[in-house]
Order: C-alpha cells, then sequence, then structure tokens
C-alpha cells in the first residue's frame, strides 16, 4: 500500500477530491491510502492562529514553523519513521512524469505539506523538508492544487490503481512522446468521421498508426521533450520514423504556405 500525507489548513477540501472516483475507490480497496492533516490543530496557543508577520517586514502573513513541525513530528512519530518530506514550492523543480515515477518507485509513503499566505518559515524547511516541488512557473495561492496533483500522479501509478499498467505505459510523457488521438462511438459525428484504420480491426496497423501519430504530435507540439535516437532501435521504428517524419514536414509545409 502507498500512503500519502498531505498537511494543511484545509484538509476537508483536499480529503473530498482524493476520495472521489478511481483514487477513491483505490482508497477502498487498500491499495493507496491519502491522510489529511489539518496543520491548525497543532498550534499550541488559544487561538489556534498558525501565522505571523515576516520578520524584515512586508505584505502578508508567513506560516511559523511551529505548528507545521508539530503536525509533521506526529506524523513521523506514528510512521515510527522519519517520512520522506516534499514541500509545495513555486521555488521548487517542476515536476514531471519522471518525478511521479521515481517517487512512486523509491517511496512507500510520503508527507505533502502545503503552504499558504506568503509562505511558511524557511527554518522548518531547513530541518524536515527533503525535497521542494513545484507544478509550474506561476503562483497559486495554496499548496492544496499542487500536493493533490503529486497525489494523483504518483497514486495512479500503484499496481492495482489503474486496472492494467497499459492504462499509464501507452500515456503521454510516459517514453517521451505525447499520445495519439483518441476516438470513441459513434463513428461519425457533426460530420467528422474517425480514421478508417482505427475501424480496420487490423491491431498491428492500428498500433503502428497510434505510434506515428504520437510521433507527428509531439514534434509539432513539444519538440523540446523528442528524442530521435529512441527510434534507432530496430528497423521497424526507423521505418516508422521516417514516415512520420515525412508527414510531418508535409504538414509544416503545408501550414506555411
Ligand atoms: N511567496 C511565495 C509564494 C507563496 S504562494 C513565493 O513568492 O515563492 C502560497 C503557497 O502556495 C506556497 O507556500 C506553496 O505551498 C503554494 N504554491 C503556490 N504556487 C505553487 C506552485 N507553482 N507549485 C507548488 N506550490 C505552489
Amino acid at each position: 500500500m502507498y500512503h500519502i500525507h498531505i498537511m494543511t489548513l484545509f484538509p476537508d477540501v483536499v480529503g473530498d477530491m482524493l476520495c472521489e472516483s478511481i483514487l477513491g475507490r483505490a482508497q477502498e480497496r487498500g491499495f493507496i491510502r491519502i491522510d489529511c492533516h489539518q496543520i491548525r490543530d497543532y498550534t499550541l496557543n488559544k487561538q489556534k492562529q498558525v501565522d505571523n508577520y515576516p520578520y524584515g517586514g512586508g505584505r502578508g502573513a508567513v506560516m511559523q514553523a511551529d505548528p507545521l513541525y508539530q503536525c509533521w513530528k506526529h506524523i513521523c512519530d506514528e510512521e515510527g519513521e522519519r517520512v520522506h518530506t516534499i514541500y509545495m514550492s513555486p521555488c521548487g523543480k517542476t515536476f514531471c512524469q519522471d518525478d511521479a515515477r521515481r517517487l512512486k518507485a523509491e517511496y512507500d509513503k510520503l508527507i505533502l505539506v502545503c503552504g499558504h499566505y506568503e509562505g511558511i518559515d524557511q527554518r522548518f524547511i531547513d530541518e524536515c523538508v527533503d525535497e521542494e516541488i513545484s507544478i509550474g512557473d506561476f503562483v497559486l495561492t495554496g499548496g492544496e492544487l499542487p500536493a493533490m496533483t503529486i497525489a494523483d500522479a504518483v497514486c495512479r501509478m500503484v499496481p492495482g490503481v489503474l486496472p492494467d499498467p497499459e492504462c499509464f505505459e501507452e500515456e503521454s510523457h510516459w517514453n517521451g512522446l505525447l499520445e495519439y488521438p483518441q476516438y470513441s462511438r459513434p463513428a461519425v459525428w457533426h460530420e467528422r468521421e474517425v480514421p478508417e484504420i482505427l475501424r480496420s480491426g487490423d491491431h498491428e496497423k492500428v498500433r503502428r498508426w497510434r505510434r506515428k501519430q504520437s510521433i507527428i504530435r509531439t514534434l509539432l507540439r513539444r519538440p523540446d521533450i523528442f528524442r530521435e535516437d529512441d527510434f534507432k532501435g530496430s528497423k521497424q521504428d526507423r521505418k516508422l520514423l521516417a514516415e512520420a517524419l515525412a508527414e510531418f514536414e508535409a504538414l509544416r509545409k503545408e501550414k506555411e504556405s
């Protein structure tokens, strides 16, 4: 079982969201467990205040180190170990699929810390945090959406959560490619037809068509992640790459004219 602890000022919102659908069912079946902890419950003052003015002046409030520490310590004491701890932060490393894979492979427990207001006291980070992760170059009001993002991306790779590893191994960013276009019923909708090959029943043709579409789409949209060397292995792949490159060139010329 993969166990994620989320430290937040809004445990109900986060908990409700992660109890729905695929992750909800995975929790009921015991493949994963997500516990949300109210940081406010670990304050030692009557007002349950968790934030204060920043030293040095400036606007806003900073979350104080001690409530965060007490909450973190409670979780680690209950787990009987120092759990790998991640602070959600726009100053962190930008999250990607490889990080999700790494977190899933290297740990079976995580603590995700959600900041709020202007952020959190640096001393808590220095003492308790193992890594800082950002979900992109923008700033949100709190770490809740980032924590839910990480929890979701990691949990869907835990065995049993999705029906088959193929569900994520075929997807965008798994093998450095974006996913091919997907279609469902009906075959014609608003005069738009599903590509013939997908209805042919020829699995090998479908597989090749999808892989080619993946290559073309990645070249068009994300040339920065495309690795041509991945297709140098087999003769079949080299042929597919050549076909995809030709189609990509044609599309590019069409766009230019
Ligand atoms: N003053 C901080 C931003 C604080 S935003 C700065 O300039 O860096 C408040 C909280 O939202 C942060 O403590 C963090 O937990 C979360 N947060 C905001 N944007 C984020 C992002 N892109 N990735 C991860 N967490 C983010």
